[in-house]
């Protein structure tokens, strides 16, 4: 599929027709092992569900191809990929350097789960090539970042850090669930390995969870998927052809969140009541340069910051009826949320801790017209 330009690859890569009746959807795959013609005679190389199931190939492939990589691992959720990621990678006494604004989950995960296991863990200003430098360290392994991240949408230049960590001889990892491959590729840029929370804009529908990991070459291969079937964090075969099924719209539901975005980040940005306007699509915004040149477009994301302060911008999250009140992203429904006391509720009060004042929107692919109104009547609400 390889030679196939994004759109054609996320719906054809790892689909091929059901040999034996023709269905043009691959079938869900709903059983936990597989019977062998004689014993350790398996049938495609499978054999027990936790070490491999044909419906989660189907989307590991997908996956590959999606990222550009040489192979791709499915599992229950982002946090599961990035757990196996890590361990299958690093030993006691490995330093990890994250951009100081990634997920609150991945922090969490290395500071209060990996960090017992002896893995150290510091955050750095990745937009200042002197403090990533400045940050590395003899044992450091693994620079992981988020671009553009959540929820303050800044934009740090993948190459750069790709040249930085390289010389250094330190692994870049990419999260690139804000983006989405249809609107960047970090393995193209250099990176190493791509993470996913595939439970945000591949699945695409709020209707299941799942993660990947995503590798550049076959060095990590290996002990990634050790990991997998030692673990057994897998996906379960409905999801992941769920998630399958989100993908193959992914190309065309990428480019309607990024024009809805795109025109409510110029609609707010013309508002009094918003301080701030978080969106890379603006021309204002301090990635907006390296966004244009490494991303096809500016992706669904974006947080406002009330002028009027944090009471108004809790309040401004509960004002509205089209954008519903919820965590997660990269649905096709708008959801809003208060960061401070939703999704970053455990980075609250450390050095990745929010503004007060801000609101996240996923802005989905419903008719912008209602979604600006919605918007417009959850102000006039505030009064
Ligand atoms: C949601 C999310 C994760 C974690 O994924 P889960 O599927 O919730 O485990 C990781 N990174 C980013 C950027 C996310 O938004």
């Amino acid at each position: 599929m390889s030679e196939h330009a994004f759109a054609t690859r996320a719906i054809h890569a790892g689909q091929a027709p059901d040999p034996t009746t023709g269905a043009i959807i691959p079938p869900i795959y709903q059983s936990s092992t597989h019977v062998q013609d004689g014993i350790g005679g398996f049938r495609d190389g499978y054999e027990y569900n936790r070490a491999g199931n044909p419906t989660r190939s189907s989307l590991e492939t997908q996956l590959a191809a999606l990222e550009g990589g040489v192979s791709a691992l499915s599992f229950a959720s982002g946090l599961a990929a990035e757990d196996a990621l890590l361990r299958g990678i690093l030993k006691p006494g490995d330093h990890v350097l994250l951009g100081n604004d990634v997920y609150g989950g991945t922090y969490r995960l290395l500071t209060k789960v990996l960090a017992p296991w002896g893995i150290v863990t510091t955050t750095a200003e990745l937009s200042d090539p002197d403090a990533l430098r400045a940050a590395i360290r003899p044992e450091t392994r693994i620079v992981w970042l988020e671009t553009p991240s959540n929820p303050l949408l800044k934009v740090v230049d993948i190459a750069l850090i790709v040249e930085i960590a390289h010389a250094a001889g330190v692994l870049v990892v990419v999260d690139n669930t804000f983006a989405s491959p249809a609107l960047q590729q970090p393995l193209a840029l250099g990176a190493d390995l791509v993470v996913h929370s595939t439970t945000k804009y591949l699945g695409g529908h709020s209707d299941v969870l799942g993660g990947a990991v995503v590798f550049g070459d076959d060095r990590f291969v290996e002990p990634v998927k050790f990991q997998q079937f030692a673990v057994g964090a897998v996906s379960a075969p409905l999801d992941a052809w769920l998630t399958t099924r989100g993908i193959k719209t992914l190309a065309v539901r990428m480019r309607q969140h990024s024009e809805n975005a795109q025109a409510i980040a110029e609609w707010a940005a013309a508002r009094p009541e918003f301080a701030e306007v978080y969106y890379p699509g603006l021309s204002s915004h301090p990635g907006h340069a390296v966004a244009a040149r490494q991303m096809s477009g500016f992706g669904g994301m974006l947080s406002l910051g009330l002028a009027a302060g944090a009471e108004a911008a809790r309040s401004f999250a509960e004002s509205t009826s089209v954008f519903q009140l919820a965590e997660s992203l990269g649905g096709v429904e708008s959801l809003i949320g208060y960061p401070p006391e939703m999704t970053h509720a455990s980075v609250r009060g450390t050095e990745l801790a929010v503004p007060e004042n801000v609101v996240r929107l996923s802005v989905g692919i419903e008719d912008v017209t209602d979604l600006i109104a919605d918007l417009e009547e959850g102000l006039a609400r505030l009064g």
